[in-house]
């Protein structure tokens, strides 16, 4: 027989247990099944941290777990808020020292919170800071959890009511904590948040996009697009080399029929390379085959990642051309948002998250 000590060896830790995870680790250590659901509603639902405040849990319990436990998995280490649109970047640092961001967007009717799923990312977008960065390790789905914790605990301006897994690395190539971090979300145990409004972006795996479809969360899927054209895909995202955009398009199709979702598309305004008149019909004819929105979002400088090549060419697109691009769509009736550049002056906007070994490289005070 297995010892007690063992199991909760074995356990390394319950932040990022799902319930039916947590039910099966109190079934193994002889306490009554009900105990999951108390310990999760105090982790997910009322965020804590410390056992000595779940006082519905007896005090032996308690301490047996705290001696074995311990549920931060993240600290919080420093933030910026941006002068002009109050988007606030976060810095959490992992309990293994790897420092990883989130950021916090305000709007006027929602405030949303963009979370990472891996330190760094191995995809190397060329538009895309993070992907300089390279990867590290993918997070844990405490890890995931606890950006919302800790930014829900920091962020006292107004209550986060969104959540975007679009911070740093690709979420589908971290598929199970991913997916566990959803099945927590998707609890009604858990805080105030639910799935109807969580988007999951992914630069698109194919493969993945079936297994997604396959859980039953019918999370929202938002896929970076960028562009209808494989040779330019190919040429900013070279992951289109290995999962191709045609076979990533049946794979959200069928998402869609699946899930009942509409798909996000997201398009970066990139310079002459995805922002031509024949950029917006094969984006016409792409959104007439599928229930869809847009975002467009104007390229933002990767200046304080230095970047080199291909990618040290791109430039942004002029606005009044960003703004032809979305009145062309709007005309065939397409649902278009267009994103301010929230967070630019400190590196908190859309593909310029990164956390740099030498902070030299950064500008600003991080
Ligand atoms: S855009 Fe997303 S997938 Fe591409 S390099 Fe950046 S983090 Fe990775």
């Amino acid at each position: 027989m297995i010892e007690e000590k063992e199991i909760l060896r074995e356990f390394k830790t319950l932040k990022g247990l799902t319930l039916s995870e947590l039910r099966d680790f109190f079934i193994s250590i002889s306490e009554p099944k009900f105990r999951a659901e108390q310990v999760f509603k105090w982790m997910y639902g009322n965020l804590s941290d410390d056992f000595t405040e779940m006082r519905n849990i007896p005090k032996s319990l308690r301490e047996k777990l705290s001696a074995s436990f311990n549920l931060n998995t993240l600290e919080y280490s420093t933030s910026e808020v941006s002068p002009s649109t109050k988007t606030k970047k976060y810095i959490f640092k992992t309990n293994d020292s790897f420092k990883i961001e989130s950021v916090v967007i305000p709007e006027q009717k929602r405030t949303t919170l963009c979370i990472s799923t891996q330190v760094g990312c191995p995809l190397d977008c060329k538009f895309c800071a993070t992907g300089l960065m390279g990867y590290k390790k993918n997070l844990s789905a405490g890890e995931i959890f606890d950006q919302y914790k800790l930014a829900n605990q920091n962020y006292i301006d107004s209550e986060i009511t969104n959540i975007v897994y679009m911070g740093m690395g690709e979420p589908l190539l971290n598929f199970h904590a991913t997916v566990k971090s959803l099945r927590i979300f998707d609890e009604e145990l858990t805080a105030k948040i639910n799935l109807k409004r969580i988007t999951v972006s992914t630069v698109g795996i194919p493969t993945k996009i079936n297994e997604l479809a396959r859980t039953g969360l019918n999370v929202k899927l938002a896929l970076s697009l960028h562009s209808c054209f494989e040779d330019i895909r190919n040429r900013i995202m070279p992951i289109n080399k290995k999962y191709s955009l045609a076979e990533n398009i049946e794979a959200i199709k069928n998402y869609s029929k699946k899930t009942n979702t509409k798909i996000t598309f997201e398009y970066v305004m990139l310079d002459g390379i995805n922002d031509r008149d024949e950029d917006i019909k094969a984006l016409v004819k792409l959104c007439s085959t599928l229930p869809c929105k847009v975002n467009i979002i104007p390229f933002n400088s990767l200046e304080h990642m230095n970047p080199g090549g291909f990618a040290a060419t791109l430039k942004p697109s002029p606005i009044n051309r960003i703004e032809n691009f979305a009145d062309k769509l709007k005309e065939k009736n397409i649902t278009v948002m267009l994103r301010n550049t929230q967070g630019d002056d400190i590196a908190a906007a859309c593909g310029q998250l990164a956390y740099p070994e030498t902070p030299f490289l950064r500008k600003g005070a991080l």
